[in-house]
């Protein structure tokens, strides 16, 4: 089943989408080394509680956090705890909320501290990734069309991509059809519409592509144990030009005066 949203309930996902905007922006203030990441979570839970929404992935199947936080090879899924952040490490953060019964999803990579500067290109490639695929999330597009680019951007650098994890639908549920891989073929795949809103989410590794899961039952790790990042935006298809409906700019505007994040 594939849900083709109004206006109206595009600008409520707008709304969910911008607050998780602005959770990101303030885990973006305070994120460092030495901080633990379930600090960040707690910071992420009551700024989502106080604007009266709920978090998505707490208690989603069992998932114990407001956060995803998936440091170095971890890929996604990663559940906050009391392991603190290392200068050098990379950090994933994910988040969702649910306000007024839509949902918003998106996702920051951060580089905490000195990171070495073959792992900041790595971030710096998997979000123009991103950037890529969300140009081709247009009316009259396939899909495959998002996953060819998000894919060839991806390994004309070398970096490899995830198949195991892709992107989504998103509204009144987190995970809605349809599928969004971050791989595919020009041409193939579903003819988009206006109204389809989708969650388009490159996970990125810079040597294999294979995953192995983490005994917590939660946390993707590749295979190789080498870096892997991830930025995630929610997008509504339109005719002309995509809406992305959530946003890097309050990121960006709070790391300006956090100086314990490499840019
Ligand atoms: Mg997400
Ligand atoms: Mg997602």
């Amino acid at each position: 089943m594939l849900y083709y949203k109004t206006q109206e309930e595009i600008e409520l996902i707008r709304e969910s989408s911008l607050l998780v905007a602005k959770t990101l922006a303030e885990v973006a203030k305070v994120i460092r080394p030495g901080i633990t990441t379930l600090e960040l979570d707690r910071v992420a839970e009551s700024y989502i509680r106080d604007q009266g929404a709920v978090p998505a992935f707490l208690n989603y199947n069992g998932f114990p956090n407001t956060l995803c936080i998936s440091v170095n090879s971890q890929v996604v899924h990663g559940i906050p705890g009391k392991t603190e952040l290392k200068d050098g490490d990379i950090c994933s953060v994910d988040c969702g909320v649910l306000k007024n019964g839509f949902y918003g999803d998106s996702a920051f990579t951060f580089g905490v501290g000195d990171v070495k500067d073959e792992t900041m290109n790595l971030l710096r490639v998997t979000r123009e990734s991103l950037e890529q695929g969300i140009t081709f999330a247009i009316a009259g597009n396939r899909m495959g069309d998002v996953s060819a680019a998000i894919q060839q951007h991806a390994e004309a650098s070398g970096y490899s991509v995830v198949r195991e994890m892709v992107g989504h639908g998103i509204g009144r549920h987190l995970h809605e059809k349809p599928e969004v891989p971050n791989y595919g073929k020009r041409g193939a795949g579903m003819t988009l519409k206006e109204g389809l809103v989708i969650a388009i989410e490159p996970m990125i590794n810079m040597g294999v592509k294979s995953i192995v899961h983490e005994r917590d039952g939660w946390t993707v790790r590749t295979a190789d144990n080498k870096p892997s990042a991830h930025f995630e935006h929610t997008v509504a298809v339109k005719k002309g030009t995509a809406d992305i409906l959530s946003s890097f700019v309050f990121v960006e505007e709070a790391l300006k005066s956090n100086t314990n994040v490499k840019k």
